[in-house]
């Protein structure tokens, strides 16, 4: 059942904050804030929230606000307008117009289908070069398919209970690597495919990861936090759904086009996106070489009034990317218990201060020193600007636990 929230106060552009340092000179290169609109924020979501502002506002950088509601059945109607007030009431600020991804179909109908004209050798068996000129392929996956190739995109007739009976048991972060039969069934059986799919049978539509022996399987990055990443698309990742049976393109699909197309550089949120990232480099990387967007995504000029030094300029296949620590799962069970008592709504009630939040989300991103050994303290989001620095993150990888009981001493409840 949808529960409906209350908004008081609908801000629908970026907030003054009278507090923050001037913002010119800023890099016209942007991080991001990309909440779901699945209910009232609460402590977990607003510290991926202020990692992610004061990673782009320690540099002088853009912020935009995406909201993530292309995943319908879970959206609440009118959580993301008191997220934007709640952001408003933090000092946490952004530029220009929220993006809905609701309001985006269009977009990633096109990155679909730019996708779909490519086979999996075009999209993995050259290594992915910044300077070629990334000539869309010809064709279409039918064609491809016909000609022998195996398209890059392909129908998949599974439900969720033949993949979990065919898998390896989930890990952690409950990825979950498909099997491939359908990736099978196309490459033996096209006729097959065809008739059904003639037929109307319900289908999502994946993405081919490389086979593992291919050279370019293997996808590394490095994570402000969690440092030098390396996975294998093939094992560890395997074919992903781009668009749902439902007819709902997918986070995965949809969070790199977003990316792609709001120039974003800047990448903050949750370590249980990690392996996520490896998928979404792929995915980044064949749009690219697919054609898409191609005039946006080539560097973007600095601004008029920012100094040499500190302009980046966007480079679509390298942005930056930083993965937290999660807050600890026995801790977010309880924490989730009491949901209700807990958001930002209750907290916001309660009388707690926007300084008591910011502090707390400062003191588990390490900001106050080895979060283990101390308590937190209240503090403003430009003061946490100040205390900012990935090696403080870094400092500590391991999840954060949060006592109940020190929660409720520090905000008094
Ligand atoms: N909407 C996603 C979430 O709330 C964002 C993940 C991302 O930053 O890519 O977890």
């Amino acid at each position: 059942m949808q529960v409906q929230l209350q908004a008081s106060a609908r801000p629908v552009s970026a907030p003054a904050t009278p507090n923050r340092p001037p913002t010119t000179g800023r890099n016209p290169v942007p991080g991001r804030f990309a909440p779901t609109p699945s209910g009232r924020m609460h402590i977990g979501n607003i510290y991926a929230m202020l990692g992610a502002w004061l990673s782009a506002r320690s540099r002088g950088d853009g912020m935009l606000l995406r909201i993530e509601d292309i995943d319908e059945p879970r959206v609440v109607p009118g959580a993301a307008e008191l997220m934007m007030d709640d952001l408003h009431w933090l000092g946490l600020d952004w530029d220009g117009d929220p993006v809905f991804q609701s309001a985006r179909h269009d977009l990633y109908r096109e990155a679909l289908h730019c996708l779909e004209n490519l086979t999996i050798d075009d999209a993995y068996d050259s290594p992915f070069d910044e300077r070629n000129d990334h000539t869309p392929a010809v064709g279409s996956a039918a064609n491809n398919a016909i000609a022998g190739t195996t398209p890059l995109i392909y129908p998949c007739f599974c439900s969720r209970a033949d993949i979990r009976a065919a898998s390896a048991p989930q890990e952690g972060d409950r990825f979950m690597v498909y099997p491939g039969t359908c990736r099978r069934l196309i490459a033996s059986n096209p006729d097959t495919v065809r008739r059904r799919l003639a037929n109307g049978d319900r289908h999502s539509l994946r993405i081919a990861m490389p086979a593992d022996t291919n050279p370019h399987a293997t996808v590394q990055f490095d994570d402000a936090v969690f440092g030098h990443q390396e996975f294998n698309l093939a094992h560890d990742v395997g074919d992903t759904i781009v668009r749902r049976a439902d007819g709902l393109f997918s986070y995965q699909l949809v969070v790199v086009v977003d990316d792609l197309d709001m120039g974003v550089d800047d990448i903050v949120r949750g370590r249980d996106l990690l392996r996520s990232n490896a998928l979404q480099i792929a995915i980044r990387r064949a749009l690219i070489k697919a054609g898409f967007r191609k005039a946006k995504t080539q560097a973007s000029a600095p601004s008029q009034h920012a100094p040499q030094s500190q302009y980046t300029p966007y480079n679509p296949e390298n942005p930056r990317y930083a993965h937290l620590p999660l807050i600890d799962n026995a801790a977010g069970r309880r924490l989730a218990k009491r949901e209700r008592s807990l958001d930002m709504g209750a907290l916001r009630a309660h009388g707690v201060t926007a300084e008591q939040v910011v502090g707390y989300c400062a003191w588990l991103l390490g900001l106050q020193g080895d979060s283990a050994h101390t308590s937190p303290q209240p503090m403003s989001a430009v003061e946490a600007l100040q205390e900012f620095d990935w090696g403080k993150v870094r400092a500590d990888t391991a999840d954060r636990s949060i006592s109940q009981d020190d929660f409720d001493a520090y905000f008094g409840l």
